[in-house]
């Protein structure tokens, strides 16, 4: 039993591959992460540092000279860095940090654009043994000021109009001792305000040379807050040991080789951007491409076509964007270098999959994670057949189960939560200073996702929904990605949100949002046809009964759609946090 009403694409014989893949699923034999755990470089006091796994490792060996960003700015602006130049720069800011009185466990926040410097502020403060939290740039003041209050950081790293974005906070965080301003290229004129400190003098006051602070695999490196797609974000914090499972990831599913130039385009606001913008590339000492502007469909085939991008790892949100589109666009540009492309963060709809063969020339990997998983935890890989709408198969040293409310396994085919064998080495180690939220998560020796999916008889899995989304009509659990899924097969359907509506007799009825291609016309005639066409591909039971249109669907700033905020709003409950809601465009 399937979601998918696709066929599944086949896999070309290993030998059409231009570049083998690294990871053939169904041959991994006895694994054992202790193998990986080698291949890791290690500090020479025997600790563990993402930095320099990610930049002094290869800073120090034959990759010293080879690119490792290539960053294009939003005004088209190019600077590119070799992992010898981002070893120097990141010495300087962490110690500069340690000028400053940063010690080991310190929050260190970041609430800049997609700059350079992020990256150098970012493995500078895991080189000072701090611990970095990322903010979207798109936040204004309130979810701002709530990390900073909430992570008890220290010091801010920002850019002048962010700085006066949030100004009014800044007075009201006690624990913020410093605000670090970087003016990229003088794009500002008034720079710092009374009390800040000027990057550029913090770097050049700071000796050229430091010695990473001796981190253990088990200290904390990073925490970032989730999207809030189900409630208030939590601050999931991660362990420097996570970054064995970025590298083995991003060799095995996203499946890079030396002579990539890989392309992710999440902010590392999120977890994505940092996991897979920095910390698997970088690992692997793979060049990657920063790309600072936002989105625009033209814009993205041509940053593929210019820098001549191998792997691409984006998300659902901006497929279905580009998919808005149209074909067109991509088939004006030569995409000839793409190999490998991937999504992340939503469930990627079966259609878009298959969209992908026709647009880019290969179908998109879907692949499941959480922040809290910190790496990813299953994926569709380059050597095996994907079947559309699935989110693939466990990476090695993985275990996934589908259980019951009682925690007993459910057959294969049927739905049920999705949890994990805890201690994977991406495991979040805590939400920052809520224990009891943390220990909820685990129960009989599973970590409890929150999601609900199904396997089948191949061993493939299957996202059904999220927990507190799944639909309950007249005695039948309904997911509403298959049904947004069949949705959006429609010919004038862009998106589609999916919730229960109660209703007194059925207990919940299925409503769907609806937004609707560009140029398309909404009328009743369109809405009786899109409910025709949803009862053709879903079973009476699980089409829409009520089908609402909409002009956009509201999502969270990471792309999500947030089902809980159509629910509240449909029935005229209070919306709880938005703090993450994107604004309307
Ligand atoms: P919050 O926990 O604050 O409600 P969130 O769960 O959206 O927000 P993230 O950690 O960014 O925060 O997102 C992880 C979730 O995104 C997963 O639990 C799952 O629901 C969804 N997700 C991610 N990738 C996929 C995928 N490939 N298929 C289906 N769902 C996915
Ligand atoms: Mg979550």
């Amino acid at each position: 039993m399937t979601t998918s009403t696709f066929e599944t694409i086949g896999k070309p014989p290993v030998d059409q591959f231009k570049v083998k893949p690294n990871l053939d699923p169904d041959n991994v034999g006895e694994f054992d992460w202790e193998q990986v755990y080698s291949e890791l470089d290690w500090l020479p006091g025997g600790g563990l540092n993402k930095a320099h796994e990610a930049i002094d490792r290869h800073a120090n060996g034959p990759r010293r000279d080879k690119i490792a960003m290539i960053w294009e700015g939003k005004n088209g602006e190019r600077e590119d860095y070799t992992f010898g130049q981002m070893k120097e720069l990141t010495d300087r800011f962490a110690g500069a940090l340690q000028n400053l009185g940063i010690e080991t466990g310190d929050r260190v926040f970041l609430f800049l654009d997609r700059i350079p410097e992020l990256y150098i502020a970012f493995f500078g403060i895991l080189k000072a043994g701090a611990v970095v939290g990322p903010l979207f740039s798109a936040f204004g003041p309130d979810p701002v000021r709530d990390r900073l209050e909430d992570s008890g950081a220290k010091i801010l790293v920002t850019q002048p109009d962010l700085r006066r974005k949030v100004a009014e906070i800044l007075s009201q965080l006690p624990a913020l001792e410093h605000t670090i301003i970087i003016n990229k290229n003088g794009r500002d004129e008034s720079a710092l305000e009374a009390g800040d400190l000027d990057y550029d003098a913090q770097m050049e006051a700071a000796p050229s040379d430091f010695s990473i602070v001796n981190t253990s695999q088990y200290d904390y490196s990073i925490m970032h807050y989730t999207s809030g797609t189900t409630g208030k974000p939590k601050g999931a914090v991660h362990r420097h040991q996570a970054c064995v499972q970025q590298y083995a990831t991003g060799k095995w599913a996203l499946d890079l080789h030396e002579d990539d130039i890989y392309w992710c385009t999440a902010d590392p606001g999120w977890v994505t951007g940092t996991s897979y913008g920095m910390m698997a590339p970088w690992t692997n000492g793979v060049t990657q491409l920063i790309y600072e502007g936002g989105f625009r469909a033209s814009a993205w085939f041509e940053q593929i076509q210019k820098h001549k991008v191998t792997v691409w790892y984006t998300a659902p949100t901006a497929i279905r964007m580009l998919m808005k589109a149209g074909v067109a666009v991509p088939h004006r540009y030569d995409l000839s270098s793409l190999r490998f492309s991937a999504s992340v963060g939503e469930p990627l709809n079966p259609e878009a999959v298959v969209w992908g063969e026709e647009a880019i020339g290969m179908p998109f990997h879907d692949n499941w994670w959480q922040t809290e998983t910190g790496a990813i935890m299953c994926a569709n890989y380059a050597a095996m057949p994907i079947k559309p709408g699935s989110m693939g198969r466990p990476i090695p040293g993985v275990e996934l189960g589908i259980v019951d409310d009682d925690f007993n396994a459910v057959p294969a085919g049927e739905d049920g939560n999705l949890v994990v064998r805890p201690n994977w080495p991406g495991m979040f180690h805590a939400y920052w200073e809520n224990s009891t939220m943390y220990n909820s998560r685990f129960k009989k020796g599973w970590y409890i996702t929150g999601d609900r999916a199904r396997v089948d008889e191949d061993g493939y899995f299957w996202f059904v929904g999220r927990a507190d989304d799944v639909i309950n009509t007249a005695g039948h659990l309904v997911g509403p990605f298959e049904v947004e899924s069949a949705l959006i097969e429609h010919p004038d359907v862009a998106e589609a949100g999916v919730i229960g509506k109660p209703d007194p007799i059925a207990m919940e009825i299925v409503k769907a949002f609806v937004s609707l291609n560009d140029g398309v016309e909404e009328s009743t005639a369109l809405r009786n046809d899109i409910m025709r066409f949803a009862r053709e591909k879903l079973s009476t039971m699980v089409a829409p009964r009520e089908i609402e249109f909409v002009p956009s669907l509201p999502k969270t700033r990471s792309g999500k759609i947030m089902r809980r905020l159509l629910k509240a709003r449909e029935l005229g409950l209070p919306e709880g946090d938005t703090s993450t809601l994107e604004d309307d465009d």
